[in-house]
């Protein structure tokens, strides 16, 4: 992370879904399941991250990150990196159009669990390094490309609190990456966006568009699936924190 001024950041904004909050992974699990896919949450949390340069390459297209069609287009990527599911001969017809079959189904029943239940599972050490950083005084505002639910959701898995304000796509109007988001963001804080980083977990949305705004962009990438991109990279969000705070110690 050498390019990213950690010790003179006064806020930093977070995206929510697979940076604050993944999957819940019962939830997916039971869904493919039900489509004959037996998975392991691991297996699943490793196939989900593995398939998101491919979805950033999408939305790097113009696609939004809020149509159906994108979900089910990286819910199928992610059912082909299985373990369960193994690589199949090319042109294996069959075996796509069963794919693309149950890669619908799953995306769809996900969908309609609802966003709130379906991006429950608060990510480990997230509540500490909110925490922590607030207590610091960092300046904490969530980012989030959403249908208008995110701070209810932030509300109801207890991160609500450890924020000073949330900005859905939705409400604002502008979603990632439209630098516009950002910059209702930074006037909301009041930061300067040289002093400001935002967390997130696809380059194309989260570190392209902070980057549109003047704002650091940082790449949350647990399983090195990202080594390509030439940005700041963190394997969570709270690694991220105890670099951040080290380095304000170290400039005390
Ligand atoms: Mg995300």
């Amino acid at each position: 992370m050498h390019s990213l001024p950690l010790a003179d950041l006064d806020a930093l904004f977070l995206d929510a879904g697979n940076t604050l909050v993944g999957m819940d992974p019962a939830l997916v699990c039971d869904r493919l399941a039900a489509h004959g896919i037996a998975a392991e949450p691991a297996e699943v949390e490793r196939a989900e991250a593995g398939a998101r340069p491919a979805l950033s390459r999408l939305l790097a297209r113009g696609r939004s990150s809020e149509d159906r069609d994108t979900f089910v287009f990286h819910i199928r990527n992610a059912i082909a990196a299985l373990p369960a599911v193994g690589a199949g001969g090319v042109g294996d017809a069959a075996r796509e159009a069963e794919l693309d079959r149950i890669a619908h189904a799953v995306a769809h029943e996900l969908k309609d669990a609802g966003t709130r239940r379906l991006w429950s599972r608060v990510l480990p050490g997230v509540p500490q390094a909110l925490a922590s950083l607030h207590a610091a005084g960092v300046k904490l505002a969530v980012v989030s490309n959403s249908d208008g639910t995110i701070e209810a959701g932030m509300a109801a898995v207890g991160l609500r609190d450890h924020l000073d304000a949330v900005f859905d796509s939705r409400v604002v109007g502008f979603e990632k990456p439209d630098a516009r988001i950002f910059i209702a963001a930074l006037e909301k804080i009041g930061t300067r966006p040289e002093r400001t980083a935002h967390l997130g977990d696809l380059h194309a949305v989260d570190v392209l568009g902070a980057r549109g705004a003047g704002v650091h962009g940082v790449l949350v990438d647990p399983f090195d699936d990202w080594r390509d991109d030439p940005c700041p990279r963190t394997r969570s969000t709270a690694e991220l924190a105890r670099a951040l705070l080290d380095a304000r110690a170290a400039r005390r």
